[in-house]
């Protein structure tokens, strides 16, 4: 087992509330140890201050609590649809940021308006599928889970989605992509939300201009940055 999973979990719940992505107890940031397949989330309903070590939970993929007392965050089953359905994702993080939830209430994709964007989503952000009443009314968090699993084609391309009427899911390769990928989905959403605002039809960023800045930093030839063996 990783033993620094819980850490930089508990690391990233704190820095989604520093970075002023959750307010109050709204959001929650999991990670997954690769090796032994738990998963570890915040508690629900606990102040991001108050949170320790020991109040995370960590569960197996079925959802079976395996360390900790406290009770997982209730949006824990959409993190663990989300982990089955992205092979090789290792943090999730859903916030209730303002501009992303407001693209959310509207249930808009975010355009691509800029290179900002391109940098790190290769398109729009897209709107997950709604839920019929059934999945509602039962086993509500897994079936949005779920549903986000079918409305994705490719989880590494474009890392986030708005779930209608509630707001973002954003994950990544490790914890610390999927908050950076957050705060990357405020940002171009505060973008595009004002651009449209002075320019309603501003069109969408030259696809040429996207593909450039997307895979320039993170296709196989990618050259953005500095190389790894000299950080
Ligand atoms: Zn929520």
């Amino acid at each position: 087992m990783s033993p620094n999973i819980p850490q930089r979990v508990l690391a990233a719940n704190v820095e989604i509330f520093r970075r002023a992505l959750a307010e109050e107890t709204f959001g929650n940031v999991s990670g997954i140890d690769s090796a032994t397949g738990q998963v570890f989330i915040k508690p629900s309903g606990m102040a991001y201050g108050e949170i320790a070590l020991g109040d995370l939970v960590g569960l197996d993929l079925d959802g079976k609590i395996v360390s900790g007392n406290r009770r997982p965050s209730s949006d824990t089953p959409t993190h663990l649809e989300i982990y089955k359905a992205f092979k090789g994702v290792g943090g999730v993080v859903h916030t209730h940021s303002r501009f992303a939830t407001i693209w959310a209430q509207v249930q808009l994709p975010i355009p691509c308006l800029g290179t900002t964007h391109a940098d790190y989503f290769d398109g729009p952000i897209p709107v997950c599928r709604a839920l019929s009443a059934t999945e509602i009314k039962s086993d509500y968090e897994k079936n949005t889970g779920l549903a986000i699993a079918q409305s994705v084609k490719d989880w590494t391309s474009v890392p986030a989605i708005l779930v209608p009427g509630h707001g973002p899911f954003c994950w990544g390769k490790t914890v610390e992509e999927a908050v950076r990928n957050a705060t990357m989905l405020e940002l171009v959403a505060h973008l595009a939300f004002h651009s449209l605002q002075l320019k309603r039809d501003v069109p969408p960023l030259d696809p040429l201009l996207l593909q450039k800045h997307h895979q320039r930093k993170h296709g196989g030839a990618a050259y953005y940055g500095q190389p790894p063996d000299n950080k």
